[in-house]
């Protein structure tokens, strides 16, 4: 199987590296995630898929759309406020991937641009 580099796929794997060291911090996880966050990961990874700026997406702490919901909201920003800073020591390459990442533009949303004259409508995103 071809290895992806996608934005993406390289986003999916800082959130599941920041919320592993969040598990092992907090909840005393050796192996895995505890239940509460392994939650937290499938739901980033819902909305990850669902993304409409797909590999054009901003980091998500940067996005005007911010597509979770409150209260996984909330939890992803503890586990970003709390593993970002400590990423950089236990994923160098991924957290200056993610630095690299969080200083590019954002972009308009899809359904916010001009359309190109007999193109789709984009399908709206769902919760
Ligand atoms: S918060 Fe924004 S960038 Fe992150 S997945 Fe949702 S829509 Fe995409
Ligand atoms: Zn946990």
């Amino acid at each position: 199987m071809m290895a992806s580099h996608s934005r993406v796929d390289s986003e999916r794997q800082t959130i599941e590296a920041m919320i592993a060291l969040a598990c092992r911090d907090w909840h005393g996880t050796k192996n895995g995630l505890c239940a509460d966050c392994q939650e937290l990961f499938d739901y980033s990874c819902f909305r990850l898929a669902k993304c409409p700026y797909k590999e054009e997406k901003p980091t998500c702490e940067k996005c005007p759309i911010h597509c979770y919901r409150p209260d996984q909201r909330r939890l992803i920003r503890e586990v970003m406020r709390y593993a970002g800073p400590r990423i950089l020591l236990e994923h160098p390459i991924l957290a200056v991937k993610h630095m690299i990442a969080s200083r590019r533009p954002v972009p308009p949303p899809r359904s916010k641009r001009p359309k190109r004259p007999g193109a789709q409508a984009s399908p709206a995103s769902a919760n």
